[in-house]
């Protein structure tokens, strides 16, 4: 009987130093599970280090290897996208390259996936050495984004996850360019549960998301899935709109019953900056979405490869495919 495959997609950006290590581990635990076939996917997203050189050398000796080089860097979701893309297995398993994300789970998802689940996301218990301000800040984005999205994103999980199928085929119709994957998923529904894990530190280098690759994935979690904020500002606009009114009458009064009417500096510019400051804030929030809507309408390619190692005609059609999306 031929034996199931599943795919392993990795996104790299600059990991020479965790590629050995990862490259060990995740086929130690693979080697172990002999009922099944696996690939692994690795997306080169633009590093420029020794990462390419490195995973061609793996390849040359293992054809399970796969590789994806983009022609630059276009973002760790966008990396995820070409992988998921290029997915021949019955199951695509998405995972970090620094092992914050441990391959020792891998069998444990493929397990849940058996009883029946079409997702099986890791949920992470804790988190070690990591600043306490990025520790903060994503409990924080996730409370919030549970919040104002309608959608049920799993709390304090991050991409690493188990999807099956019929997953992977609505992944591959949906054109949109600001990714946030985690959030697709779970839009996309069917049967969906989670495993647990402690996530350890990054086993070399620093982060790849600084806070402004962060910021740029919170808004994108926000904008694709609420307009709650656009929403936000038009309720404020109505609510500072009718204490004018009251103010208005206010001053009527103060010009026609009171004396010493030329002061009033003070509350002068105390309403210029607030309302100016207001002005702007609910502009930016309005530029934020039409700038997604810009990006959306240039209909540019999501990706440009500059070179594959290992992969089959099929996945070359895969991936071909996603250009007819746009
Ligand atoms: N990554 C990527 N492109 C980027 C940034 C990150 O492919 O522009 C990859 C990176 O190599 C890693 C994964 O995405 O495999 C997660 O990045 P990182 O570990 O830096 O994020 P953190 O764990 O700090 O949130
Ligand atoms: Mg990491």
């Amino acid at each position: 009987m031929e034996k199931q495959l599943h795919s392993l997609v990795f996104p790299v950006y600059n990991e020479e130093g965790n590629l050995n290590e990862l490259y060990e581990k995740t086929t130690s635990i693979i080697d172990s599970l002999d009922e099944y076939e696996f690939e692994m996917i690795f997306v080169n997203d633009g590093s420029f280090d020794r990462t390419l050189e490195m995973l061609k050398e793996y390849a040359s000796k293992d054809n399970r290897i796969k590789i994806i080089s983009f022609s630059r860097n276009f973002g760790h979701q966008t990396a995820i996208t070409a992988g998921i893309d290029a997915s021949q297995g019955l199951t695509a398993i998405i995972l970090d390259s620094d092992l914050q994300d441990p391959p020792s789970l891998i069998p444990k998802m493929i397990e849940k996936w058996k009883e029946g689940y079409n997702v099986v996301y890791a949920k992470r218990l804790r988190r070690k050495g990591e600043s306490f301000f990025k520790l903060i800040t994503a409990k924080l984005f996730y409370r919030m984004l549970y919040l104002v999205t309608r959608i049920n994103i799993p709390l304090d999980t991050g991409d690493f996850r188990l999807i099956d199928r019929y997953v992977i085929d609505c992944l591959r119709q949906l054109p949109e360019r600001n990714r946030y994957i985690r959030g697709l998923v779970t839009w996309i529904g069917f049967r969906q549960t989670g495993v647990e894990y402690e996530r350890d530190q990054r086993h070399w280098g620093k982060t790849k998301y600084p806070f402004g690759k962060m910021m740029k994935l919170a808004l994108d979690g926000i904008s694709s899935f609420s307009v709650l904020p656009l929403k936000l500002a038009s309720y404020f606009g109505f609510a500072m709109a009718f204490f004018s009114l009251v103010y208005i009458l206010y001053i009527f009064y103060v010009k026609f019953f009171a004396k010493g009417l030329v002061q009033g500096w003070t509350s002068t510019v105390i309403l210029i900056s607030l309302f100016g400051g207001i002005q702007l804030i609910c502009l930016g929030i309005i530029g934020e979405y039409i700038a997604r809507i810009f990006d959306e309408s240039k209909k540019r390619p999501l990706y440009i490869i500059k070179e594959v190692v290992n992969l089959s005609d099929k996945q070359k059609e895969f991936i071909e495919e996603r250009k007819s999306k746009i």
